[in-house]
């Protein structure tokens, strides 16, 4: 039938059909036992998969921390990659497929601990830039006394560092943007240094590079304004073109309790079409599904 004014009642009645609503069908951001922030010895692949299983999730993706030794650091905290990768391959299910990642974590000097190639063989990889709470590390010393204003401004540098990496971003996700971590005495505090134009910029260098957006935070733990600065940067993200996924964070079999409901509010929070999805995740269980191989199935570590 033409499009033309008589058949306007189609635009009306059928927004589902165009506008299909976000599917949270994935976990990107898991620790396991092997992150030493975990530890625990329930903690692991199997307990993931089962997770994952239970949710009705098609994608695990797992995060553990580690940092590359092809990458120079003077002020390490994590262990080598080669230990972090001890646990592939990974359990699988048919339905529930179950990938391999790291946590990147970015140090003082604004170094990413993974290079290239080993981004690149990967299946996915959460960058961190906003651990600024591991003094020594991922902040000088000196910034532990310094406020919110102070520590923005070293987030947005390190925003801007990774931006100009060169890095497989379409498999890249910017790990936790709204974490209290960034000015753990005054979790909300930086935020009011971060205005709408600036937000606009990093959130548009993201866009252009393909890099995902993670969704990791309770929207329950937020009441009234608070929740409004923490969906900010979000909506503008969104509003600029980039694409999201979710992140649990899980570091404990208890943490997994509650996050399919949670990642729906997000959802009805941002008003998530299943078009704001990183492509990543439909293309990387659409091969699997048709059998292909993925570095968490196959395990390609020496
Ligand atoms: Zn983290
Ligand atoms: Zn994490």
């Amino acid at each position: 039938m033409p499009l033309s004014e008589n058949n306007i009642l189609f635009y009306w009645t059928a927004p589902e059909v165009i506008f299909m609503r976000y599917i949270p069908d994935h976990d990107l951001h898991i620790h396991s036992q092997l992150s030493p922030c975990s530890s625990d010895p329930n903690q692991t692949p199997a307990a993931i998969l089962a997770y994952g299983i239970a949710s009705g999730f098609r994608l695990l993706s797992l995060a553990d921390h580690c940092w590359d030794r092809d990458v120079e650091c003077p002020c390490n905290t994590w262990g080598p990659m080669t230990d972090a990768m001890s646990c592939l391959p990974l359990p699988q299910n048919k339905r529930c497929h179950f990938i391999y990642g790291i946590e990147a974590d970015m140090n003082q000097f604004n170094v990413l601990g993974i290079s290239k190639e080993h981004a690149e063989m990967l299946d996915f990889c959460v960058i961190a830039t906003n651990h600024m709470h591991l003094y020594g590390f991922a902040s000088n010393p000196e910034i532990h006394g310094y406020g919110a204003e102070e520590r923005a401004r070293r987030y947005k540098e390190r925003l801007h560092a990774v931006m100009e990496m060169d890095l497989p971003f379409h498999k890249c996700g910017l790990a936790h943007f709204t974490t209290g971590l960034v000015c753990e005495k005054d979790p909300m505090s930086w935020h009011a240094y971060f205005s709408d134009a600036e937000l606009k910029d990093i959130f548009t260098k993201a866009a252009k590079l393909g890099m995902g957006i993670e969704l990791n935070f309770n929207p329950d733990s937020y009441k009234g304004r608070d929740l409004i600065t923490i969906l900010r940067p979000y909506l503008i993200a969104k509003e600029v073109g980039c694409k999201f996924y979710f992140a649990g964070d899980a570091h404990h079999p208890g943490d997994f309790y509650g996050m399919r409901e949670r990642n729906e509010r997000i959802i009805s929070l941002l008003t998530l079409e299943e078009s704001d999805k990183i492509p990543f995740i439909p293309e990387t269980i659409a091969k699997l599904d048709a059998g292909g191989d993925s570095l968490g199935k196959v395990g390609l570590l020496k």
